[in-house]
């Protein structure tokens, strides 16, 4: 691989490095946790984030009575404990959050903009990935999936019990497979309609129930673009809280040429170069095309292939 190729030092992957220790051992000591020195919490409003101004930039933590302060609070997570010290999620009633804007003292903005502005210091995101994910789950999931009663939460926000039919309900993860095929010195990337102009992505789809990862990128890829790939390798994963995914970052090697597009998934699909992929990644194409920003694992997972570092191709 020429230096050409070389894109210098890799970008962040957003809510990927994970610094928390999650201290699950903990859970039923909420008590305790709550009145420990420094005790902190994220303010979670729906899909937006609680942020203080503080000069030019932004603090994501409160005082968990600050929090409470600010309106009702639906649901409570405990976190875990970041240098010792106890870290929660809250999830704020959304129109006390939009009531917070009017002060001018709070920022109020969804978590990928977070990453994507880069607002936050790194180590912030993760935790604020497990907060947003487990109480989008509490909200979502408030009823026994069994009898329908209404659960109670128990173990720090990471059980809901039904004290009709005893069933225990835990938080769930999505694991969605998301992949470049590559043929020899080109890439397939696709287009949603959903994405901002110029923009093309790896494919990407959920995993299904009794599939496993390699199966569902093969399946996906033929499913969408009419791709038949062989060998697929691991990348990398990344928590991706929208709402509260796994994306599990491959690459496979393409059997087959001719795209068939599925223009219920896809606006379009096409083979890149290596040369085309590169200019996308750093907004460099001639054409105004670009890969997903910086901190998506699709930005990654094209620029290892684009490096040479991929195992497959
Ligand atoms: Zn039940």
């Amino acid at each position: 691989m020429t230096d050409r190729f070389n894109l210098g030092p890799p970008p962040l992957l957003a809510y990927a490095d994970v610094t928390i220790d999650r201290a699950a051992h903990r859970r039923n000591d909420i008590a305790a946790l709550e009145n420990a020195s420094g005790a902190a919490a994220y303010c979670v409003a729906g899909e937006s984030v609680v942020l203080r101004k503080v000069g030019d930039t932004f603090d994501p933590l409160f005082r968990l009575d600050e929090v409470r302060s600010f309106g009702p609070v639906h649901e409570q997570v405990f976190l875990g404990l970041a240098a010792g010290v106890p870290r929660f999620a809250l999830s704020l009633d959304p129109a006390a959050a939009e009531s917070l804007k009017a002060h001018g003292r709070h920022y109020v903005i969804d978590l990928r903009s977070i990453a994507v502005q880069g607002l936050l210091p790194p180590d912030q995101l993760p935790p604020l990935a497990e907060g947003k994910a487990m109480l989008l789950w509490h909200a979502k999931h408030s009823f026994c999936a069994n009898c329908g009663t209404r659960t109670k939460v128990s173990d720090g926000g990471w059980k809901r019990e039904c004290e009709n039919c005893k069933t225990q309900h835990f938080p769930r993860t999505d694991p969605v497979v998301i992949m470049l095929a590559i043929d020899g010195d080109r890439c397939l990337m696709g287009r949603q309609a959903r994405f901002g102009t110029g923009m093309w992505s790896c494919l990407a789809g959920f995993v299904e129930p009794g599939e496993t990862i390699e199966a569902a990128v093969r399946r996906e890829t033929l499913e969408e673009a009419g791709i038949i790939c062989g060998d697929v390798s691991y990348y990398a994963t990344q928590p991706w809280p929208f709402p509260m995914s796994l994306m599990i970052g491959c690459h496979a090697r393409a059997l087959t040429t001719d795209i068939k597009v599925d223009t219920t998934e896809l606006e379009d699909a096409r083979w890149f170069s290596r040369e085309d992929a590169a200019a996308m990644l750093t907004r460099r194409h001639a054409e105004g095309f670009s890969t997903p920003p910086r901190v998506a694992i699709a930005h990654h997972i094209i620029r290892a292939w684009v490096e040479g570092k991929a195992d497959v191709g």
